[in-house]
Order: structure tokens, then sequence, then C-alpha cells
């Protein structure tokens, strides 16, 4: 409740927009809403001639400059009962949003699980001039007029469906300017929202008696009995219940109540039988480490490496256990895609704890309900995705970050943060502590563990002896099968006979990479996008994995206009369909996000796996993360070179972490494991490095590089993209940035420098064309500051797009 009250007695709050502005805005509280109004809860507040939801942060005792207490506007409503976040939490929102330069109230919406928002949007009628116009229908189709006659002159039309006629805005404004429409601000309510059902109770005794009928007294008497019942319940159980209970309650024998209730998400687990164990030594040695930091409840970071199947996730499970008995909470965040049955189950059948999912594959009222449990303390154990790091809790004594070397933890859009990182600061304001676990840590922790930020814990064995499987690489040059050398299909055709499982691994969807035409010998690209189309088999079309235009699969050439189309290149599908051909008499199936799109169609595939109903499983990167099945004794790389080919200065850790996850799925059982790798450069570091299970050579192979060149993790980097609809737009705000770059470099004192201006490997992306300049600094601080002059020089320009990406993983 707002305690201050500003000289001429009113009272102010300072709240931030859900939109995508950088400031934040001051409101009068009307003395109706005084009472209610708290830090963290969303308030509807006018702002031009639209009303939009806010968060209120503050209250502050004075305006600023700027503002008079005339003109300054009242808030209208106030939309929660409780407040969605705490002051400690703020804090932390507020550090995002100053190191990723975001604007706070995006932050905090990013934070807060989706659709709880109030949305405000523009209606759009006809005026009787409007009207007029349209029915007159001149034979010119002028876009006005287009636009015109799409809206319904009784009911009118949302604007943002007139946009997808006639997407510029302007016109908008001046139809109504010229009195032809009326453009109204509307806001919609937020379509989460927590789930209320009706329990109704029997008063027991009853203040005065009343005769009952039959009916009525049988009802009575059950409810009696059960003390609660939801209305729903009773519905199915009597006839007209609500017709007798409308009697009882008249006869003031019952009352009824709402009663909130949570959703909870079908969670298929798979369950398997384990025998108890102890830990080894490596693992009782890591843990202990870790447990002495717990009970110290100081921040204290550590990189968990160690090998696949080394029990790094006993060494979390345990940690846990320790955590919950200290009476704090636990948050594990693992990439989306491992979020599977498995994981959970395992988690769920070792803590017993209360425990709370949150990952995107809920539905956003699930999540709503998660998210709320884990607020009011009803959870101890959180597993989430990357979104996760901002749950709610209490007090919070261990985050765990598993593979924390994924590239899933950044968020590629809107709020580029890393919850890798925010786990750690997160942790740090917190006191708490964290394990960064991996088998192939990413470079910036390794070196954060070599300079002594964390303590580094290393499981350098297989547990219960198990030993890496031999890997066998095959060059592809010497081949004439590239898609199955032949020791591949020998050895699949082994493991088959042997009764193993085989994985095939291939980091790229779909059936074909290009299709070109045999005229021209032109490829199929994407009209908005500088990509070349995908061709799949089941859809029958070419397809854009960034955009996902499509055309159907093989018309004429649209280029020559005739002449037949080739496929070159191969996806997942191709290998599945090679995979029946060869082998008619195994069970095959695919796991990519193509087939993956049916909820809980993951969790069935590997439950199928873990009975052994799949002989060989075809997949991209899915079906490499973190499973542990004990049969799978062959994993073939059928080309590890797609990592390799892209122009990013992280190609060469990505293969090396593909090769060794993929690796890292064979021989975890009783038998060995083995895996064969197809490759056009055989002799490539990360290539033979993978091949002899070398992390550390593989670390200090790249990390020489890095030094030679600057790059991170020995330096840090942002990425200032500038993109437009129109070419010469970009273009030229990216050199009025580089200009105003150089200006403020003048003042750095060298420690900081600018790469570019460049267009964006990816050029052209949904229509956009983009350019990027590169930062790179020795210090987070002076970069900061360049991109923030930067931003602000961005401000300025007219038609394009300024993002900025703060320590950038993809500069595609
Ligand atoms: P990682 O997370 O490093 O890949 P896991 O923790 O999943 O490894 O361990 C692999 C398998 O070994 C799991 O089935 C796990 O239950 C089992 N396991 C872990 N630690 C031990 C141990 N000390 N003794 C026996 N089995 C273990
Ligand atoms: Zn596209």
């Amino acid at each position: 409740m707002p305690q201050t009250r500003t000289e001429k007695g009113g009272v102010y709050a300072e709240v931030a927009s859900t939109l995508p502005v950088g400031k934040t805005f001051h409101y009068a509280i009307p003395p109706q809403f005084q009472s209610l109004c708290e830090v963290g809860k969303r308030v509807l507040v006018p702002l031009g001639k639209r009303t939009i939801t806010g968060y209120i942060l503050e209250f502050p005792s004075q305006l600023p400059p700027h503002i008079t207490g005339k003109d300054i506007k009242e808030i209208l409503d106030v939309l929660d009962e409780t407040p969605l976040f705490e002051k400690g939490m703020l804090q932390f929102f507020r550090w995002v949003a100053d190191y990723y330069l975001a604007p706070l109230g995006q932050v905090i919406k990013t934070a807060l699980p989706p659709g709880i928002n109030w949305e405000s949007y523009y209606h759009c009628s006809l005026t009787q001039q409007g009207k007029e116009a349209t029915a007159e229908g001149s034979p010119q189709r002028t876009p006005a007029l287009k636009v015109l006659q799409a809206i319904d002159p009784q009911h009118g039309i949302p604007l943002k469906q007139l946009l997808k006629i006639y997407p510029n805005r302007s016109l908008y404004f001046s139809l109504e300017k010229r009195g032809l429409i009326t453009l109204e601000a509307k806001i919609q309510p937020g379509r989460t929202k927590a789930k209320k059902i009706t329990v109704v109770e029997a008063i027991s005794p009853p203040p005065s008696p009343e005769p009952l009928t039959p009916k009525e007294g049988e009802i009575y008497a059950f409810l009696t009995e059960q003390k609660k019942v939801s209305l729903g319940d009773l519905r199915k159980r009597f006839k007209q219940a609500s017709s007798v209970l409308k009697r009882l309650m008249k006869k003031g024998m019952v009352t009824t109540t709402e009663e909130e209730v949570f959703r909870e998400p079908m969670q298929e687990t798979v369950e398997r039988e384990e025998a108890p164990f102890s830990l080894n030594p490596e693992q009782q040695a890591a843990l202990e480490q870790i447990n002495k930091a717990l009970k110290e409840h100081t921040f204290s970071p550590f990189l968990l490496y160690g090998i696949t199947g080394s029990g790094k996730t006993e060494v979390y499970l345990r940690a846990i256990q320790e955590t919950i008995s200290l009476g704090k909470q636990a948050l594990i965040l693992v990439p989306e895609i491992s979020l599977t049955p498995q994981l959970v189950g395992r988690f769920q059948r070792k803590l017993g704890a209360e425990m709370a999912l949150l990952h995107s594959g809920l539905s956003p009222g699930e999540r709503y309900d998660q998210w709320r449990k884990v607020q009011r303390g009803l959870v101890t154990v959180v597993i989430g995705a990357r979104s996760a790091v901002f749950a709610p809790f209490r007090d919070l004594g261990l985050i765990i970050v598993d593979e924390e070397h994924e590239t899933s933890y950044k968020q590629e859009d809107g709020v580029r943060y890393n919850a890798r990182d925010l786990a750690l600061v997160r942790a740090q304001r917190e006191k708490a502590v964290v394990i960064l676990g991996s088998a192939t840590p990413s470079l910036e922790s390794f070196y954060n563990a070599q300079r002594e930020k964390y303590h580094l814990l290393h499981l350098p064995q297989r547990v219960g002896g198990g030993v890496l499987p031999h890997v066998d690489i095959v060059d592809l040059k010497r081949e004439k099968h590239t898609l199955f050398s032949p020791p591949l299909q020998e050895a699949v055709a082994k493991n088959l006979h042997e009764g193993g499982q085989s994985l095939l691994f291939l980091n790229r969807r779909g059936f074909s990479r290009t299709a070109l035409c045999t005229e021209c010998g032109r490829a199929f690209t994407c009209r908005h996008c500088s990509v070349t189309l995908t061709f799949h088999a089941r859809r029958k079309a070419l397809l854009c994995h960034y955009c996902g235009y499509q055309v159907p699969a093989f018309p004429v050439c649209p280029h020559c206009g005739g002449g037949t189309i080739q496929l070159h290149g191969l996806g997942t599908e191709k290998v599945e369909e090679e995979i029946r051909r060869l082998f008619p008499q195994a069970r095959v199936a695919r796991m990519d996000s193509d087939v993956m799109t049916q909820r809980g169609a993951h969790g069935k595939l590997l439950q199928a796996l873990e009975k052994r109903e799949i002989d060989i499983l075809v997949g991209t990167q899915m079906i490499v993360k973190g499973h542990d099945f004990p049969r799978i004794t062959l994993v073939g790389i059928i080309t590890a070179d797609v990592a390799l080919n892209l122009p990013e200065l992280r190609s060469s850790e990505r293969c090396f972490q593909l090769i060794s996850q993929a690796a890292g799925r064979a021989g975890r059982g009783i038998h060995p494991g083995r895996v064969i790798i197809q490759t056009f450069v055989p002799e490539h570091y990360a290539i033979q490095r993978a091949k002899e299970h070398d992390f550390v050579g593989f670390y200090q192979q790249e990390i020489a590089i890095r030094e030679a060149l600057r790059y991170p993790p020995v330096t840090r980097m942002v990425n200032m993209r500038v993109s437009s609809r129109n070419p010469r737009d970009a273009e030229r705000g990216i050199q009025r940035l580089a200009k105003k770059g150089d200006r403020v470099l003048k003042t750095l004192q060298g420690e900081v420098e600018i790469l570019g201006p460049s267009p964006a490997p990816l050029y052209q992306i949904k229509g956009s064309y983009r350019w990027q300049l590169l930062l790179k600094g020795e210090t987070v601080v002076s970069l900061q500051h360049l991109s923030r002059a930067l931003m602000h020089e961005g401000k300025g320009l007219k038609g394009v797009r300024v993002e900025v990406d703060v320590d950038p993983l993809s500069m595609l």
C-alpha cells in the first residue's frame, strides 16, 4: 500500500508498461484504489489514446521534474488481488533490463507466465461518410477502398485484421482524418486466469432445522457426510442437483463458496526399476563440496564436468535432497527438449517432494497454475526450461543448470537473456549454490573454472565401470555412398543381428536440403529469407525452415519455366526412407520436430525405445540430448559437418559438442558401444578430439584460437542489428550507427572494437533485410556504454528496427 504522500497530498505510482518502450510512466492513484495498489500488481492506465497494462514499480514521493501534478493521468483499475512479484525480484528484473538493454516492462512480461496480460488493440468502424464512400464503389480498387470494403458496416473490425490487407498504418490514420473511419482503443482481458470451482458445504447442525423433502434429505445427508463437494461432482451424482440445492440454500441448510484449483498437467513418466546404490568416490567428493556450500548459505558456483554416464544427475538428486532437508527450494533448469518423461519420472521417484514443472509444452492455464504453486510456497522443487529462472521462489537454496553448454538457454527474440548466466546472477543475489553440469562444458564456463571463478568438480569415469564407446571415422571423400557408407551399413546390420538398438543422427530435418532445376541449375529459395527451401516428402512441399514459407513440390521451375527438379543433400526424412529400404525387417522410428508436434508424442517414442520396440531410431539433435537407454549400442552420425560449415565463431565448439553428446548415447549399459562418424573433413581437430573423447584437449586448441582472435570468452561481444523491409533504409541505418560508434570509440581509449558493418550471414529473413555491427570489448562496462549510445542513436532512425544482442550466441 502506498505510504508516502506528496506535498500536494497526491499519491503517485511509477509504472512500467508492457509495450517495448524504454522509459517508465507516472500516474496518480485515485482514492478508491489507494488501499489496493501494491508493488508488483498490474494496473490499467491510459497512454495517449490507448489503455495499456503496466506493473507498479514504486510509489515515489515526488514526481520527476518534467512532469507536473496538473497533467498527470490517473490509474483506471487495479488488476491483481495479490502482487505478481516482490521487491527483491524487481531488483533482479532491473538488473536484467540494464544488462541486456531491454525495457523493464518487457523483462517483467518475459518473467511472468504467458497469457495473463491484458491486451490493448484498435477497433475500426465506418462512419456514415465512410459507408457512403464504400457504397459508391469506384471502379478503381485503391488500397483505401479495399480496406473500407473489408470493414463490417455494423460491427466494425479489429485494426489487426485490416493490417493483413494493407500493412501501412499511416493509411488508417489518414482515413480517420478524412472522417471515413473511427479508430477506437479497446482492451481485452488476459486469457489465462486462475480456475475457480463452486464448492458446496452442509451447515451442520442447521441453525433452524426445516422439514426436507426426501430428495433434499438425501443430498443434505450426502453433503454432511462428505464435508465438501464440488458443484460439478454433485451434479454428476444427483439428478436436478441444482434446483434442490437452491431450495436447501433458501432454507439455510447449505452454503457455497468459490475455490481456486490448480490445473495439473498430464505428466507421462517412464518407469524403470532400479536397485539402490551408493555413490562412487568421485561423486561422493563432488557432493561433499556442494553440501558444504549449501550449509554455508553463501553464493558458490560449481562446474560439474563429468563425461556422459558418469552419474551427474545422481549428484544433482542428492544435492537437491540436502537442499530440501535444509528447508530450502531447488530449481533445475534443463534444455526444453530434454524435459522428457524419463527425466521427470526419475526426479519424481527419487525425491518424493512436491514438484512443479515449467515449460512451453504446458497449456498457458497449466503453466500459470504451476507458477502460482511456486509463488505460494507449495512446492520445493521446480524443473523447468529457460524461463523458469524467473520462477517466484521464496527461499532458493540451489540452482542446477543441466547441459549448461546448450544454446537453447539463450532466448533469441524479445529480451535476449541467457538463463544459464542469469542463474548465476540470481544465485549471487540470493546467496544460493549453483551447479552447472555438462560432459562438454561451454568454453565460457570452462574458462571461468580455469580462472577459479567457478569450483571445478570432475567425474572422469562412467559409473559401474562402463567404458566410453569406440569411435570410428569414415572419410566420405573416399566413399561413393555418402548417405550410408559401407562401414556404417555393416555396423547397423551387425547391431540389428545382435539385438542392439541403433541411433542414427543427422542435424537436419526434412528430406533433402535443396531442390535444383536441371535446366537452369538454380535452387529454390525462400521468397522472404536468404535460405534454400527444404523438400518434405510427407507434405509434398518445399518448406522454409525460418519463416514457414511453403510451395507445393515440383511446380515448373520458377526461374526458367521448365525443366526437372533434382534433390541434393539430405535430411532425416530421407535417412528414414533409406533405412527402411535397406533393412525392411527392422522396426524404425524417426524423431525430429516435424513428427514430434503432437503433445505426448515424444514420451510415447521414448517409452517404446525403453521397451525395446524400436530397433533403429533416426533423428535430429532431439535424440542425442540427455537420454539414457542401456541397450543403445550403436550411434551413427550421418554427417558431422553440418555444424562446421556455419559461418559462426562457435562452429567448432558446436561440432565437438554434438559428436560427443551423440557418442554419449552409446554403450551406457553393460554392453559396450560403438560410434561411427561420417565426415568430409576427418582431420579437423573438433572431430579428432571428439573421437578421442578428449574435451580438455579440444578446449586447449579452441581457447588458443579464441585468444589469438580475441574472441569470447576471452573478450565480450554485443551484436547490434538493423533491419528493414527496405534494403536501402537498413543500410543507411547501420551506416549511421557505425558513424556514431566511431565517435564514441574515441572516448573509450581502445577498450572496444567495432567490426563491420556487414550484411548478416542470412541477409534476408521474413522479408526483412538485415545488417549488423559487432562490438567487441575487454570489459562489459565500456561495451555497454557504447551499446547504449548506439541504441539511443537508433531511436532517431525511421523505418528500421534496431536490436541489440548482448553476449550473442548465434550471429546468423
Ligand atoms: P549422467 O547424468 O552423468 O549422464 P546419470 O546420473 O544419469 O549420469 O547416471 C547414469 C546411470 O547410472 C543412471 O541409471 C544412474 O541411476 C546410474 N548411477 C549413477 N550413479 C551410480 C552409482 N554410484 N552406482 C550405480 N549406478 C549409478
Ligand atoms: Zn522463409
